[in-house]
């Protein structure tokens, strides 16, 4: 077993010995597979990854960890320039999402990772740890003080490695999750954060701390990159575990349905080397899948809403009328762009700065988020609104709307495992969230001419000063998946909550949900680092029950 460190911080000679092992290892698990684990956890992502880690630091436990997708030895995954290369490759399951009458008729590419580390292996690398005030309202939701920030808090100083500046009580060291802020950023990152002090917005040497707990701000971006890789969640946790009897990881394993008896969840259905094989669960399953595919899977075998579930003959095992519903995500626009003054490469992930701020004062936390961007992004529509071609070199701030009021639904569309879903996004149904984005455009806009960044810009490209319902059509046509798809199974105490506190399945026994479809609320922010605090808190709660 790897020692509780970074995998990538030892030297090349030791890895290549730990990765033989670790095939070795896996090769032989494979060979002679067991009818039945004590746990399995299905969906190795960036919470599913952390449940069988942690379940498997138990040497007399075995976890059967399922990854529909493959291995994620490829220099896309690795190298942190590379990560458009995943978007509509193998790796990426493609959703497409229903045409909308809010995007100007159009229908989005919504990425979501198809490999070991789903989501943590195509990101974008960021670490967001969501506001102060996102962690406490779920707290008070699911009636559970272990959801508050403070107590998340302590998850996160127990977890995190943090190698910027010291704040003992906020950031922890010697963690197995390596974070930094932007190391050695490219030159237009501070120059944001000081055209946003011109301004007025504070800004902050870690976007995390103190910045989340209050009225925001702007700072480099936390990211999961060190000596020029990727850190996935799926590296850091479970392949350190990976040369060890007790963690089996199966890769091109689609889960396809859990098998009950009576209410009790004691195993999947899995297709595997095209045959579909049964595996038991002699403690629990838990489904990792996302939140597209979580809920998909419930449905299909008989949990969420009654009158959906019998449109497809599918017999009612529990009624759950969240499954499926509040879907969220967060707006983002991809055509704010100017053009270099002189060209320069991009850095890191390319997305080096960034800022959360009110659109309105009377707000109770930051409902925006900015982030920079070292090259010209532009959704295919807002690029034909140019009348040349968009400049080869450029650069972008990127609006975002992180407190999104609209609400998106996942539907079947029949009850086999390979009927594609509905999906209806949702982004900008609601007016708020297209009053939110238009001062985020309107800021973004202030930042990019202001005097800071004028060095850096030849000219703005795109859009321009326009106004009223013109600029209203520009953000229809401009909105781009932010891939932080969320919120589709989640916990509480209500009628639509789909599990409690505990992440357990209401009315089912011995099935827990771990990943973000969890989430009453998406978080103020990017979703990967709320997601392995869910698989942290899952995992401690299942070993505490089995403990009981
Ligand atoms: C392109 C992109 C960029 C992003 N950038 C950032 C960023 O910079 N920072 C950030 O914080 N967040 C980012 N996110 C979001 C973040 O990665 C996700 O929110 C997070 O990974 C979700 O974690 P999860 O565990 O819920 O699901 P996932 O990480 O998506 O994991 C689900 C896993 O389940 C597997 N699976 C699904 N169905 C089946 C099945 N039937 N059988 C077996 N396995 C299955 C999937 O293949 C996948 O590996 C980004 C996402 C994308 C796609």
């Amino acid at each position: 077993m790897y020692p509780d460190v970074e995998v990538s911080a030892s030297s090349d000679a030791t890895l290549e010995e730990f990765a033989r092992a670790v095939r070795a290892n896996q090769q032989g698990l494979r060979t002679s597979l067991k009818p039945s684990y004590d746990f399995i956890v299905c969906g190795s992502g960036s919470s599913g990854s952390v449940v069988a880690r942690r379940l498997a630091e138990n040497p007399d436990a075995t976890v059967l960890l399922l990854e529909a997708g493959g291995w994620d030895e490829t220099a896309a995954v690795t190298d942190p320039l590379s990560w458009p290369a995943n978007l509509g490759s193998e790796r990426d399951w493609a959703f497409q999402t229903r045409p909308s009458p809010h995007l100007n008729g159009r229908s989005l590419l919504w990425s979501m990772g198809k490999v070991l580390g789903g989501g943590s292996s195509i990101n974008v690398m960021i670490w967001s740890r969501g506001h102060k005030n996102d962690w406490d309202r779920f707290a008070a939701e699911t009636g559970d003080a272990g959801w508050s920030y403070e107590s998340v808090l302590g998850i996160y100083r127990r977890i995190e490695d943090w190698h910027g500046e010291p704040d003992v009580a906020r950031r922890g060291v010697g963690g197995l999750v390596f974070v930094q802020p932007a190391p050695d950023p490219g030159p237009v990152a501070p120059a944001m954060l000081e055209g946003a002090r011109s301004l007025g917005v504070p800004t902050f040497a870690d976007q995390n701390g103190a910045m989340m707990e209050g009225e925001g701000g702007c700072a480099l971006a936390n990211l999961r990159i060190r000596d020029g890789k990727r850190l996935s969640v799926f590296r850091t946790y479970a392949y350190p575990y990976m040369d060890q009897p007790n963690l089996t990881v199966l890769t091109d394993a689609l889960v396809t349905r859990v098998v009950f008896e009576g209410r009790r969840a004691v195993g999947v259905d899995v297709v595997l080397d095209g045959e579909t094989r049964r595996f038991g669960a002699g403690c629990e399953v838990v489904l990792s899948l996302g939140a597209i595919h979580t809920p998909k899977v419930l449905m299909q075998f008989g949990v969420g809403d009654e009158e959906e579930l019998g449109r497809f003959g599918i017999e009612v095992m529990q009624h759950l009328p969240g499954v499926g519903r509040n879907l969220q995500e967060h707006a983002l626009l991809a055509g704010c762009v100017w053009e270099y003054e002189h060209p320069l490469a991009p850095c890191n992930n390319a997305c080096e700065a960034t800022l959360f701020w009110k659109s309105d004062p009377g707000l109770d936390a930051p409902d925006m988020q900015i982030l920079q961007a070292e090259v010209a992004l532009l959704s295919p529509e807002a690029a034909a609104r140019l009348e040349t071609p968009p400049p080869a070199d450029g650069w972008s701030m990127l609006p975002g709307v992180v407190r999104p009021q609209s609400r998106g639904r996942l539907r079947l569309t029949g009850a086999s495992p390979s009927d594609p879903l509905d999906i209806e996004a949702g982004i900008l149904a609601e007016p708020a969230d297209l009053r939110a984005m238009l001062a985020c455009v309107e800021l973004c806009r202030e930042i990019g001419n202001s005097a800071a960044l004028r060095p850096f810009a030849k000219r703005e490209v795109i859009p321009g000063d326009l106004r009223g319902p013109a600029l209203e059509s520009f953000v229809r046509d401009a909105i781009v998946p932010y891939w932080h798809q969320t919120c589709t199974a989640k916990m509480g105490r209500d009628p639509m909550a789909v599990v409690d506190g505990a992440l357990r399945v209401h009315g089912i026994e011995s099935l827990r949900i771990a990943d973000g479809s969890v989430l009453p609320r998406v978080t103020t922010g990017n979703t990967m680092a709320p997601c392995v605090v869910v698989g942290e808190r899952a995992a401690a709660m299942i070993r505490e029950s089995q403990a009981s």
